[in-house]
């Protein structure tokens, strides 16, 4: 594995690959890597003749108040990580090679990003997809790995790709989960033992959603009101949203269908948290 720190390096080793008749896949990232973000590396693996992974905590989707200069950092590990993975280029831009000036372009997916996370991160949509945009350009034609733990990116994503026209496939990924549900992030680090035991509260949430349209309930408020429940109930947790809407659109959704995605977003002592499952069912979820 080769790691290079410039945009113009990047894209030497991008071309020449290219030349050998070898597809790019790309997998961004803000590292502190797990098995979610490995999983993404190994579909790329198994779909690309060259693989592409980025670690770039950018600043430019944290707003103010949040934890940009706490995120958890561990560089070697990650490009061990990566390396064992078979990535084939780990590209570790410093702060000034990705913004050498203040960004004054944004790119924006305004209707995607309003609801859910838009409404307690108003800015925070605006700042990945501009990053992602510019990692788009970096990178050139390729397949882009992203994971459905961040639902809501992954369809501002899509439409970005879409309404832009980018040369880029978006892959989704499922979400990789520790044994007792908990889907893996990165800023599962800051839960000390009991906040980490709390927080499980999130994947039996949607548990009890999935087994409730399994039961055969299919209103989508009242689905919502049994997820809301579990979390409420658990006293470290403080519920920000519970709510049932279709995939793609992220619109609240009267009637429970295929397409449906239970998503949910809770503080949980020193972090917050994400998670979503289809309404039909997620792997991984507790029993
Ligand atoms: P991050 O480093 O948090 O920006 O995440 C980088 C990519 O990894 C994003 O596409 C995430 O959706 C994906 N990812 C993060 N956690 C997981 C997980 N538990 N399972 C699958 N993908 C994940």
């Amino acid at each position: 594995m080769e790691q290079v720190l410039t945009i113009d390096d990047a894209r030497d080793r991008l071309a020449a690959a290219r030349a050998r008749g070898l597809g790019i896949g790309l997998v961004p990232t803000m590292g502190f890597l797990h098995d979610g973000h490995v999983s993404l590396m190994i579909a790329a693996r198994r779909d690309c003749g060259y693989v592409l992974t980025t670690i770039f905590v950018n600043p430019l989707q944290f707003a103010p108040a949040e934890d940009l200069h706490d995120y958890p950092r561990d560089p070697e590990r990650d490009a061990a990580r990566c390396a064992a993975a078979g990535v084939d280029l780990l590209f570790t831009p410093p702060l000034h090679e990705m913004y050498p000036e203040p960004v004054v372009t944004e790119v924006t997916v305004p209707a995607l990003a309003a609801p859910l996370e838009g409404r307690t991160r108003p800015t925070h949509f605006a700042g990945v997809v501009t990053v992602v945009a510019k990692l788009f350009n970096i990178a050139g034609p390729c397949r882009a790995y992203f994971g459905e733990k961040d639902w809501q990116q992954l369809q501002v994503v899509r439409r970005m790709v879409a309404d832009l026209s980018f040369p880029v496939t978006v892959v989704g990924c499922p979400i990789v989960r520790e044994p007792d549900g908990l889907a893996m992030s990165s800023r599962n680090a800051y839960l000390d033992t009991e906040h980490r035991q709390a927080a499980t509260v999130l994947a039996r949430a949607l548990a009890a959603g999935v087994q409730a349209v399994a039961d055969g309930e299919r209103d989508g408020a009242t689905v919502a009101g049994v997820v809301r429940a579990v979390i409420d109930a658990e006293p470290l947790a403080e519920l920000d949203y519970a709510e049932v809407v279709d995939g793609p659109t992220l619109a609240p959704v009267e009637r429970v269908d295929d397409r449906t995605r239970i998503v949910v977003a809770a503080r949980v002592g020193p972090a917050r948290l994400i998670d979503n499952a289809a309404a039909s069912g997620g792997a991984g979820l507790p029993a």
